[in-house]
């Protein structure tokens, strides 16, 4: 385990949790259903990379890449 990992798992147990609560996207992320746009890894709280805040439909929802540096950076 590197630092970049002590970091996001921090950000999960304070933040994450609240957030996708929040956009209704706790459920999909906790039964493996967010999935990395860039490159179709399914999203856990071990690869989360970044949180991108969309709306859709009035709401805002997270997409959510993960911590390869190719999706990072898309
Ligand atoms: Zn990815």
């Amino acid at each position: 385990m590197n630092h970049d990992n002590v970091k996001v798992q921090a950000i999960i147990d304070t933040d994450l949790e609240k957030l996708l609560a929040q956009s209704n996207q706790l459920d999909d992320f906790i039964e493996g259903k967010i999935i990395c746009p860039v490159c179709g890894t399914v999203i856990t709280e071990d690869n989360i990379g970044i949180l991108y805040p969309i709306e859709h439909s009035g709401k805002i929802i997270f997409e959510m890449h993960c911590n390869n540096s190719n999706c990072l950076s898309k």
